[in-house]
């Protein structure tokens, strides 16, 4: 049994290490985004596949696919599921489920309406979104003394008021609550990534009153088998030997 398994995720990785110890013979992908990815033990191949063409062509070296990518990388689940589909590999989807939503939480459909209401809802807003849609926080955030946190430099420029911190979960609680108390956070802005590695920030935001801005999970791939942990993905792996 060759699985291949589209990580990028703590899930991904833990999956990697457990099937390995039970002797299943893992490959990892990662997309290559980040500039010092953290490796999951065993064999790894980094760098996009071409489209489903390309992922169609490498997937004849495996018999079953787990994407345990995140939530919010919607093109590669897409992309997994119409390959496997053409194919006819076996697919689970790992997906960690969303946070549990707290009244006061404001949800927004998109990046650039969580944008909006940050700018209504505060002044010195503490933005968690990633690298990658930075950029849609600009027009609606550009006058503001945003704190921007993100794994690697962005390419673009940002507005002179904002402050870059370039860091990598996971994060605690006393660190994001002192991190928000200095900025003087008011409004926080979040994915809704799930897990625990970045949950902090949304305690440390409850204990201080500062507001939240979430960011809902686009639509996934509809028909694809998914579960939610680590343990019910080894088990699906489990029952294809
Ligand atoms: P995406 O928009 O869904 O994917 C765009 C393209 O990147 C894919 O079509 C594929 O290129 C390549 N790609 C993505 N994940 C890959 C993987 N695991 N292995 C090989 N190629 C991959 O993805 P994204 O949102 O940029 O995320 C990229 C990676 O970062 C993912 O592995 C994800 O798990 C991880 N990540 C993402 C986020 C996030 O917020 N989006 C957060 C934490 C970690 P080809 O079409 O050329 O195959």
């Amino acid at each position: 049994m060759k699985l291949l398994i589209l990580g990028g995720t703590g899930e991904a990785r833990d999956l990697a290490a457990r099937l390995l110890d039970e002797g299943v013979d893992v490959t990892s992908s990662l997309a290559g985004r980040v500039a010092r990815p953290r490796l999951p033990v065993g064999a790894v191949r980094i760098g996009g596949f071409g489209g489903v063409e390309g992922l169609q062509t490498a997937l004849a070296e495996f018999d079953a696919v787990v994407d345990a990518t995140h939530p919010f990388a919607r093109g590669m689940s897409a992309n997994a599921a119409a390959a496997c589909e053409l194919t006819g590999h076996p697919l689970l989807r790992l997906e960690r489920p969303g946070w549990t939503p707290d009244p006061s939480w404001v949800y927004a459909d998109s990046h650039d309406q969580a944008a909006e209401l940050a700018a209504d809802l505060g002044d010195r807003p503490f933005i968690t979104v990633g690298r990658q849609e930075l950029g849609r926080f600009v027009p609606a955030l550009a006058g503001r003394a945003a704190l921007a946190r993100v794994v690697d430099r962005p390419e673009l420029e940002l507005p002179e008021p904002w402050t870059l911190l370039t860091s990598r979960g996971p994060y605690h609680l006393e660190g994001e609550r002192e991190l928000m108390r200095e900025h003087g956070t008011d409004v926080l802005i979040t994915k809704d990534s799930g897990g625990t590695y970045t949950r902090p920030k949304m305690d440390a935001a409850a204990e201080l009153g500062v507001k939240v801005v979430v960011v809902r999970r686009p639509g996934g791939p509809g028909e694809v088998e998914t579960v939610n942990d680590v343990a019910d993905a080894i088990a699906w792996v489990k029952g294809l030997r």
